[in-house]
């Protein structure tokens, strides 16, 4: 048996939560103390910037955190948020606390593996253990390396679905305690100010995790997810697990468990299916944004061909704010911008838009989604707008969505439009000309 390290140090991420915590799991067997730690990500302290998280975000965050620190405090345990950058924090505490072995689960996020890749060199002595807590599949599982993924989802799909889903972790009994010269910070009153939102769609945290799941099987809802999955608007239509699952409140593997009780106790059918599918997207993303690293972010995408593209300011301002000639596209942007969440559809439909008929640099659009969406994760969101914008893992390349057919298809009576004031927009695209000089409207230009 290899000797216990003294003290461990558990870097929490995307995987707030205690329950089928693969990497928590590991440092419970293999430390005699533990501290755990998050960090806030830069974008989130200080200064407002292009990808500062909004407070939808920031308040699923901070209600995430706080339903953590009670989980850990169960296992006598509890939860440290930094406002710091993690390199700067972590190289501080493995001094501080003579630190032997440090922990996280897998990530898809660039940045969150670039400062473990740099800790790594910088700290040889230390045992480094990243260990997937997030995905369907473990990679050992994958009958192909990173760099040999399949570059289509229908290829990766047929690849994995003969692969069992491994069942969830067994419930933790404890963790370590923590060392006993490590005060306990007040890290609640220095979290960043949000605009508190008294009507949120979700709660963040483990335990609201754990009740949308239980209620969304117990309503029957698993059964007509194909049906219902493109709507525009309402709790029902999909199955919302996106928020939890972006957080880690919720593993995908308590999610396949609990789907596999429901075929077998109540019904298995298309919509089943339909809903592990769209997980199997998820793990594919997952997958891309690991093997592509930066490229997730670049104009040209993975294979570096650069759309022709430019920037307007003046259209970018009217698709955040919901202000285009085009009720669809406002409705959803001024949906997003009060709840933090849209549908899938709509997804589609703004990015489309935005690619398409605002002619704009794709980055921006993924960097605005970002900001606003409770659920995002950063390899659905950029994995998605390579997708629609024509340099991602789309074979068939360019996706336009007409979007007077999409209206009449997925809102034929204007309902979602007329609720989110979709018509109450800008006629015009461009009050400027390439010159900047002013585009009048002819019917009320002074005649010469
Ligand atoms: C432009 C664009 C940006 C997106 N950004 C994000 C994002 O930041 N975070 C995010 O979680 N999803 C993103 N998606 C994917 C998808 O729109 C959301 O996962 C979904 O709308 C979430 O709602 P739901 O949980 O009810 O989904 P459901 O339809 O109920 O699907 C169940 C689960 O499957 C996964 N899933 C479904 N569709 C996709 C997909 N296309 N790609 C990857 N996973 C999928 C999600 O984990 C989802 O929770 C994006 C899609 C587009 C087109």
């Amino acid at each position: 048996m290899t000797p216990k390290h003294q003290v461990g140090l558990f870097w929490f991420n995307n995987d707030l939560r205690v329950a089928d915590n693969h990497a928590l799991e590991q440092a419970s067997r293999e430390v005699e103390q533990l501290i755990c730690i998050y960090c806030l990500p830069p974008s989130a302290n200080g200064k407002k910037g292009p990808s500062s998280p909004s407070g939808h975000r920031l308040q699923f965050l901070k209600e995430s955190l706080i339903d953590l620190n009670s989980g850990l405090n169960t296992l006598g345990q509890n939860i440290e948020v930094y406002f710091a950058p993690p390199l700067e924090t972590i190289a501080q505490l493995i001094t501080q606390y003579d630190i032997g072995a440090l922990y996280s689960s897998s990530s898809a996020d660039y940045y969150v593996n670039t400062v473990w890749q740099l800790l790594r060199q910088r700290y040889s002595m230390i045992a480094f253990n990243q260990v997937n807590s997030s995905s369907l599949f473990d990679p050992e599982q994958l009958p192909f390396s990173l760099n040999e993924l399949p570059d289509s989802f229908s290829k990766f799909r047929r690849k994995v679905e003969p692969i069992e889903v491994r069942s969830p972790l067994a419930t933790l009994a404890s963790l370590p305690p923590r060392p006993s010269n490590a005060t306990a910070r007040q890290w609640q009153q220095q979290f960043p100010a949000f605009e508190n939102n008294p009507a949120p769609l979700f709660k963040g945290g483990e335990r609201s995790a754990a009740d949308h799941l239980q209620g969304y099987f117990a309503r029957g809802l698993a059964s007509t997810y194909k049906e219902t999955r493109n709507g525009l608007d309402g709790m029902d239509y999909s199955t919302k697990f996106s928020p939890w699952l972006a957080n880690g409140n919720l593993s995908p593997r308590i999610i396949m468990q609990a789907l596999r009780e429901y075929e077998q106790s109540v019904e298995k059918n298309d919509s089943t299916y339909w809903i592990y599918f769209e997980l199997l997207w998820r793990d594919y993303f997952r997958c891309y944004a690991q093997k592509y690293g930066k490229r997730l972010f670049t104009l040209g995408g993975i294979n570096q061909r650069k759309p022709a593209t430019s920037f307007y300011p003046e259209r970018y301002q009217k698709w955040c704010q919901g202000n285009t000639p085009y009720p669809i596209i406002n409705a959803c942007m001024k949906q997003l911008n009060t709840t933090g969440y849209i549908s899938n559809r709509g997804r589609q439909l703004v990015a489309s838009c935005f690619v398409h008929e605002l002619n704009l640099d794709w980055r921006y659009g993924a960097g605005y989604l970002e900001q606003q969406l409770i659920d995002y994760d950063v390899a659905s969101n950029w994995g998605n707008w390579q997708y629609l914008a024509g340099v991602g893992a789309d074979p068939r390349g360019h996706r336009q969505f007409n979007l007077a057919k999409q209206t009449q298809t997925y809102d034929p009576d204007e309902l979602f439009i007329n609720k989110w004031a979709g018509n109450d927009c800008s006629p015009v695209l461009d009050s400027v000309d390439a010159a900047d000089w002013p585009i009048l409207d002819s019917t009320k230009a002074p005649k010469i």
